[in-house]
C-alpha cells in the first residue's frame, strides 16, 4: 500500500463509530446486566472502593453468539470490522482522546474540592491527560476487558474475510486457534488480572485507554491482517513444532502464574506436590519462581511467538508483538525488580542468590 492510499484508508468513518458506539453500548449495558464475582479494586482518593465485576467470558460468548446469529440473519457483515482496518483504528483513536479528555474534565471537577490539588501548569495539564486523574480502569461500565474482547473480534472478522477471498490457510487457522485460547485463557482467569498493575496502580488516562482499545486489539492481530495479504506454506514439521511452542508457552505462563496466586492466598499450599521452599517468609522459591524471576514473562514471549510462526520467517511485520513484548517485558522486569529490592530487602537479595535468572534461565 502506497502513501496516499494509506492515508485515505485512515479517513475515519460514521460507520466505523456506529461499530464502536454498538460494541461500547453493548459492553455498557450488559456488563451491567450479566453477573459475575465482584472482586474489590484498590481504596479510591475519596475513600470510596469499586468492584470489578468478573463477568468477561459470559460477556465474550454471549456477544460472539450474537454477532454470529445476526451474520446468520444478514443484519450485519462478518466482515465489517476486516473491511475497514485503517479507518476503524483512526475512528477508535479519536474515540480514545476525546474519552478521556472527558475524564481529565470530570476528574479535575471532582478534585477540585480536595485541597492536594496540583497548581495548573501546562505541564500539569498534559501529564494528568495521559497518566489520568482516577484510578481504577473503568468508564460508564466499560473496562480493561474492551480490548482483549476488540482483539478477538477483528481476529474473527480476518478469518471471515479469508474465508469470503477463498484464502483461508492453515497458517490462519494456527493463528486463530493460539489467539482464541489465550483470550479465552484471559476471561477464564479474569479474577487473576484484577491484582496486576494495570489494574491497581495505572490511572485512567490517555495511555492507558489508548493502550487496552488502540494498541491491543491494533497491534495483537497484525499477524492475521499479514496472513490475508500473503501466502504461507507450512510443513506438517513446522506445524508440530509451532503447537509445541504455544503449548510449552501456556504451560509456563500460566503455570507460574497460579502459582504465584496459590501461594499468595497460602504459602504452605504444595508446589509440584512438594511442600513450597519460601525465602523470609513471603517470597516463593519453588516451582517456576525457583527457576527464574520471571518465568510467567517467558511463558508469555513464547505464546507471542507462537502467534507469529505461522506466517513463517520471509517477513518481519508479523513479528511485531512478540519484538514489542520481549521490549515490553524486560523494562518491566527491571522497574518490578527495583521495586521488590526496595520492599523486600535483604530477602529479595537471598531470593537473587538463591534464583539468578531474570526471565530465560543459562541466558538472561
Ligand atoms: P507479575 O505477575 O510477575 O508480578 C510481579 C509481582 O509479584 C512483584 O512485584 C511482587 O509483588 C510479586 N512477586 C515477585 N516475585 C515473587 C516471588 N518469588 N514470590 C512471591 N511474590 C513475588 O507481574 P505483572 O503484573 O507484570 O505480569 C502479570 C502477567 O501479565 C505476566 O504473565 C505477564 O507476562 C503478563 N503481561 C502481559 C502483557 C502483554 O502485553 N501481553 C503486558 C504485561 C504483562 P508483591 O509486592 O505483591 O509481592
Amino acid at each position: 500500500m502506497d502513501l496516499s492510499s494509506l492515508l485515505q484508508a485512515l479517513i475515519p468513518s460514521w460507520n466505523s463509530a456506529y461499530l464502536l458506539l454498538g460494541f461500547f453500548a453493548y459492553l455498557a449495558i450488559a456488563g451491567s446486566i450479566v453477573l459475575g464475582k465482584l472482586v474489590p479494586g484498590v481504596v479510591l482518593a475519596d475513600g470510596t472502593r469499586l468492584h470489578y465485576r468478573c463477568n468477561g467470558l459470559v460477556l465474550l460468548l454471549l456477544l460472539v453468539a450474537l454477532l454470529g446469529i445476526s451474520a446468520k440473519m444478514d443484519f450485519v457483515s462478518p466482515t465489517a470490522i476486516s473491511e475497514r482496518g485503517f479507518e476503524l483504528l483512526s475512528t477508535t483513536f479519536i474515540f480514545s482522546f476525546l474519552v478521556t479528555l472527558a475524564l481529565y474534565f470530570a476528574g479535575c471537577k471532582s478534585q477540585s474540592k480536595s485541597s492536594s490539588l496540583k497548581p495548573h501548569t501546562t505541564g500539569n495539564l498534559i501529564h494528568d491527560w495521559w497518566f489520568g486523574i482516577q484510578l481504577n480502569p473503568q468508564f460508564m461500565g466499560i473496562d480493561l476487558k474492551a480490548g482483549m474482547m476488540g482483539w478477538l473480534l477483528i481476529n474473527l472478522s480476518v478469518l471471515a474475510k479469508s474465508i469470503q477471498d477463498g484464502t483461508l490457510s492453515k497458517s490462519m487457522i494456527l493463528f486463530q486457534i493460539f489467539c482464541a485460547l489465550y483470550i479465552l485463557d484471559y476471561f477464564v482467569h479474569e479474577e487473576y488480572m484484577t491484582s496486576t498493575w494495570d489494574i491497581i496502580a495505572e490511572r485512567l488516562g490517555f495511555m492507558l485507554v489508548f493502550g487496552d482499545l488502540v494498541w491491543i486489539p491494533f497491534t495483537f492481530s497484525i499477524q492475521g491482517w499479514w496472513l490475508l495479504a500473503n501466502e504461507v506454506e507450512l510443513t506438517m514439521t513446522t506445524i508440530i513444532a509451532n503447537c509445541l511452542v504455544f503449548l510449552i508457552g501456556y504451560m509456563v505462563f500460566r503455570g507460574a502464574n497460579k502459582q504465584k496466586h496459590v501461594f499468595k492466598k497460602n504459602p504452605k499450599a504444595p508446589i509440584w506436590g512438594k511442600p513450597p521452599k519460601v525465602i523470609g517468609g513471603k517470597l516463593l522459591a519453588s516451582g517456576y519462581w525457583g527457576i527464574a524471576r520471571h518465568c510467567n514473562y517467558l511463558g508469555d514471549l513464547l505464546l507471542a511467538l507462537s502467534f507469529s510462526l505461522p506466517c513463517g520467517i520471509s517477513s518481519p511485520v508479523p513479528y511485531f508483538y512478540p519484538i514489542y513484548l520481549l521490549i515490553l517485558l524486560i523494562w518491566r522486569e527491571r522497574r518490578d525488580e527495583s521495586r521488590c529490592a526496595k520492599k523486600y530487602k535483604e530477602i529479595w537479595t537471598e531470593y537473587r542468590k538463591l534464583v539468578p535468572w531474570r526471565i530465560l534461565p543459562y541466558v538472561y
